[in-house]
């Protein structure tokens, strides 16, 4: 199935990836894993319209099998679409709720006119601390710490699909928490688990190459030797990154 604003490809032996390009042109993935208890609906990016495509397989294909919608993180590209599954529970860290009550209305309001629907907040209604399991589904749900401090990861167990969110990008990843040994640890635990298919919020297929030059950025601004991402593909996201750390140090100190 193609459209021109979404790519949806079949995934091992039940995951559907949903691929959206509204995002400025940007990548940002939408992932179904049907379990044979529930369908889980990972991240909801722009809002009620965006998830029109997912509704659809649901109630097609998936004989409408009770949703559980989990968040990534609380970024509005990840959560907007959530009030588009009322009655299923909305799955998250419980960070990712509170931080969303906090700061919710506020980037509606910033970036508004990228919605996609009428979008209305819904916060994560079922949270965790560290991990959850649905164990008759195989599907793995832990914190993740990194991009984002309320990051959690998705690990399907039965198709060895591993859904990392923000915390794996494109050359590099963009930081929003100064707790850079925690992401380091959260890198480790992704090339250690051994997963078949890794697939991040903005990057459909995430090799461990990636993953290693993430995790060597990571360990170069911890360690204050960043030179060499001052220029060419890295530059523009690292200075980004340098802006953000030092807003998130000032924060932390006053
Ligand atoms: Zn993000």
């Amino acid at each position: 199935m193609k459209n021109d604003k979404c790519k949806t490809t079949r995934v091992g032996k039940r995951g559907t990836l949903f691929s959206f390009r509204e995002l400025e042109g940007l990548e940002t993935c939408v992932y179904l894993i049907e379990g044979p208890r529930h369908a889980f609906v990972i991240d909801t990016f722009l809002g009620p319209k965006s998830m029109d495509i997912v509704k659809k397989r649901l109630a097609r294909a998936l004989r409408d099998k009770p949703a559980v919608v989990v968040n990534t993180h609380f970024h509005w590209d990840h959560v907007w679409g959530n009030c588009a599954f009322p009655g299923s529970p909305v799955v998250a860290h419980e960070s990712c709720r509170a931080k969303i009550g906090r700061v919710g209305e506020k980037e509606l309001k910033a970036h508004g006119s990228m919605q996609q629907g009428n979008v209305k907040l819904v916060l994560p209604n079922c949270t965790f601390t560290d991990r959850l399991v649905y164990e008759d589904d195989e599907v793995e749900l832990f914190r993740s710490p990194g991009h984002s401090p309320d990051s959690i990861s998705v690990h399907d167990r039965r198709d060895r699909v591993l859904l990392v969110g923000d915390n794996v990008e494109e050359p590099l990843p963009y930081l929003y928490s100064t707790d850079l040994a925690a992401y380091e640890r959260t890198l480790e635990s992704y090339l250690s688990l051994g997963a078949q298919r890794i697939i991040a919020g903005h990057c459909a297929r995430v090799t461990r190459g990636t993953i290693k030059g993430n995790l060597a950025y990571v360990r170069a601004f911890r360690n204050g030797g960043t030179g060499k991402y001052d220029k060419g593909q890295f530059r523009q996201t690292h200075r980004q990154n340098l802006r953000v750390m030092e807003l998130l140090r000032k924060k932390r100190n006053t």
